[in-house]
């Protein structure tokens, strides 16, 4: 259905006034791939999506569909298809109608429109009701209908803006897997703007994480997940445990630091040298709580909080060295109860601390 094989961004930059909201992103999205753009709030997420619509002209930087370029047409000449958080869908036209509308705006032929109509109805799950005006769906299902109305004209890219955030938590689960299965079934190509990166691991083949209009990485779900490029990137990739150390030792990828006179091994990632400061990263999953035995990365902490969630426990421990830590774990841990901790050390991340923003105090976590 894609009418390229690529869209490429060239230095796209953006600014309000003297403030830069976007700067020189540069990024190749293939046919039929499904890219999130992931970042907090205010990283220049929805910036990007909106340049690439056409809503918003570029400050520099070109955008080109194949040999094409297309930064400088306006937005119903791009042929995108769009979806927003708020479903934006004409209140006082039936669903079918709603559907039908930008086809008719397009001047399909009759029969074509019908047809159409009909596939997108049946896509999103939707021919049951047809002839309800919006305000008689749900927000799920007035979702589906501004997702069918979107791709109903087979756009070549459709873009989504943070498409499930007015939705509960289990529908968001739902239309997420639907979101993905169109994406699949209809071979769109797609961009989709969130801050949830659960959403954005378990939708897209590519992430391209945004900080301050910058792009910090651009990779599959398995490396951000596993690899953050930097600190910022592992913050928001759910590494919670965020400390300060001191480089003592290296050797190749393999790096020994000190933080609060507790020796770690860890896994270099960007370049240490002995001596250096660093901040050390793990997730909340990957410390054990059965460390017991454990010669390499061993601690030992009293449990503070324990949250229950289910079939895990969500909890925090103090360390001996008095570092405050995130873990989860399925065992019946209480608060005043000693445990010996462990940590891989290949999940135990250790990165150059950067001169901005670092983690709060020296050894403590948010
Ligand atoms: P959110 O998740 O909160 O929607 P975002 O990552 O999509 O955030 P953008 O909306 O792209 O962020 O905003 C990036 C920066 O540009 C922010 O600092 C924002 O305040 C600024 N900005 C966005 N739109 C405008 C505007 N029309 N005028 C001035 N500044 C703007």
């Amino acid at each position: 259905m894609s009418a390229f094989s690529r869209l490429r961004l060239d230095g796209v930059s953006r600014r309000f006034g003297g403030q830069a909201a976007l700067t020189e992103l540069d990024l190749t999205i293939e046919a039929g791939e499904f890219i999130a753009l992931l970042g907090p709030s205010g990283c220049g997420k929805s910036t990007a999506l909106n340049c690439l619509a056409g809503l918003l002209p570029l400050t520099a930087g070109s955008i080109w569909q194949d040999e094409r370029r297309i930064d400088t047409l306006p937005p119903e000449r791009r042929g995108f298809g769009m979806v927003f958080q708020s479903y934006a869908l004409f209140p006082h036209l039936t669903v079918r109608a709603n559907i039908a509308f930008g086809l008719r705006m397009r001047r399909l032929p009759k029969e074509e429109t019908r047809r159409r109509t009909a596939e997108a109805l049946r896509l999103v799950r939707l021919e049951e009701h047809v002839d309800k005006l919006p305000g008689q769906l749900s927000g799920g299902q007035q979702q589906r209908v501004a997702i069918a109305r979107a791709v109903v004209f087979e756009p070549s890219l459709v873009l989504m803006d943070e498409p499930l955030s007015n939705l509960d938590a289990k529908l968001r689960l739902e239309m997420r897997t639907e979101i993905r299965r169109l994406h699949q079934s209809l071979g769109l190509t797609t961009v989709y703007v969130t801050h949830d990166q659960e959403e954005a691991l378990s939708l897209a083949d590519r992430l391209v994480v945004l900080r301050e209009g910058r792009v910090q990485q651009v990779g599959s779900p398995r490396e951000l997940h596993t690899r953050p490029a930097n600190w910022h990137v592992a913050d928001f990739m759910g590494y919670r445990n965020l400390w300060r150390g001191r480089v003592t030792r290296v050797d190749d990828a393999v790096v020994t630091a000190e933080s609060a006179g507790q020796r770690l091994l860890g896994e270099a990632v960007g370049d240490l040298r002995t001596g250096a400061e660093a901040v050390l990263a793990v997730r909340p999953e990957d410390i054990r709580v059965d460390g017991a035995g454990e010669t390499r990365n061993a601690l030992s902490a009293t449990v503070e909080v324990v949250e229950y969630q289910g079939r895990e426990l969500a909890a925090e421990a103090r360390t001996d060295t008095g570092l405050l830590l995130h873990l989860r774990t399925e065992r019946r841990i209480a608060p005043g109860d000693q445990v010996k901790l462990a940590v891989d050390p290949r999940r135990l991340l250790v990165y150059p601390d950067g001169p901005a923003h670092r983690p709060e105090d020296q050894g403590a976590t948010r």
